[in-house]
C-alpha cells in the first residue's frame, strides 16, 4: 500500500483534478490511499470568511461562501457528469448551506464565534475536495471510496491547532482502511480530524502533509508520496532571493540540506 497526497495547486481546477486521477491510475497496482488538500486557495478564503463572520459581517461571509460553492461546482462539473454530478452537487449544496446556517445563527443570536466553529469553517475545503476527488476518480474508471477523515483521525480538542492522538488513530486506520482498500481506492481529506466527542478539528496550516504521514504510518505504507504542482526546484527561495535557476536534478541529501 502507498499513500499519495496532493496539495491544493494540484486540485485547483477540473483539468488539474483530471491529471491527478491519471497519476493515481498509474499507481493502482500499489494500492494507493489518496489524501487531498483543499482545492487551490480555498482554505485562505474560508479563513477570510471566518474573519468576516467573527466581525459580525455575515453578509460578506455569505458572499465568500457562495463564491466558493460556485467554484467547487464549476470545477467538479468538468470531471463528473450525469447522476453522479447531481448527487455530488446535492452534497456540496447541503454542506455549504449547513455552514451558512451555522454562521447566521451564531451572529443572529449574538453568540461567540468559537475556535470550534472556526474549524467547522476551515475544514470545509478538505471535506468537499475529497468528495469531489472521489467522484472524479470514479468517473475516470477507478473504483473509489470517500472516507470522512473525521471517522479515523482522532485528535485532542485544541481547535485550529489540534494534535493527533497517534496510537488511537493508528488503530482506527489499521482497522478501517485495509478492508476498504481491498477492492477500492480510498480518498480522504487531509488537515482535518475530530475529537473523541465528534467535534471537527484541524491540524494547523499545511496540515495535510501530516495527515498523509499519519495515514502512511497507520497502514504501514511502503511509501508516502507528497505531490505538489510546481515548475521544479529552484536553487534558492524566490520569495527571499531573485536570480535563482531551476535545478536539473537533485539528490535527496541535497534537497534535505536546502
Ligand atoms: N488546506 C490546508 C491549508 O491550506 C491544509 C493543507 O493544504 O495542507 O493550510
Ligand atoms: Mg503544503
Amino acid at each position: 500500500m502507498i499513500v499519495m497526497k496532493f496539495g491544493g495547486s494540484s486540485l485547483e481546477s477540473g483539468e488539474a483534478i483530471h491529471r491527478v486521477t491519471q497519476i493515481v491510475k498509474s499507481e493502482l497496482a500499489r494500492k494507493p490511499v489518496v489524501v487531498v488538500s483543499a482545492m487551490g486557495k480555498t482554505t485562505n478564503r474560508l479563513l477570510d470568511l471566518a474573519a468576516e463572520a467573527e466581525r459580525g459581517h455575515s453578509y460578506f461571509a455569505w458572499q465568500i461562501l457562495k463564491e466558493l460553492q460556485e467554484y467547487h461546482l464549476e470545477e467538479a462539473s468538468k470531471v463528473v457528469s450525469g447522476g453522479a454530478l447531481d448527487s455530488l452537487g446535492d452534497s456540496l449544496h447541503r454542506q455549504f448551506t449547513q455552514l451558512c446556517r451555522l454562521i447566521f445563527e451564531t451572529s443572529d443570536d449574538g453568540k461567540e464565534f468559537t475556535p470550534a466553529l472556526k474549524d467547522e469553517v476551515a475544514s470545509l475545503g478538505e471535506r468537499v475536495s475529497s468528495e469531489i476527488m472521489a467522484a472524479a476518480m470514479q468517473a475516470a474508471g477507478i473504483n473509489s471510496f470517500h472516507l470522512d477523515s473525521r471517522k479515523v483521525i482522532l485528535t485532542d480538542d485544541k481547535h485550529t491547532q489540534a494534535t493527533p492522538q497517534y496510537w488511537e488513530t493508528y488503530a482506527k486506520l489499521r482497522r478501517v482502511i485495509p478492508v476498504l482498500a481491498a477492492d477500492r481506492t480510498v480518498v480522504m481529506g487531509g488537515f482535518i480530524g475530530a475529537t473523541a466527542s465528534g467535534a471537527t478539528t484541524t491540524l494547523g496550516r499545511g496540515g495535510s502533509d501530516l495527515s498523509a504521514s499519519i495515514v502512511g504510518a497507520g497502514v504501514s505504507a511502503e511509501e508516502i508520496q507528497i505531490w505538489t504542482d510546481v515548475d521544479g526546484m529552484l536553487s534558492c527561495d524566490p520569495r527571499v532571493l531573485q536570480g535563482g535557476y531551476r535545478l536539473k536534478c537533485l539528490s535527496y541529501d541535497e534537497a534535505t540540506a536546502m
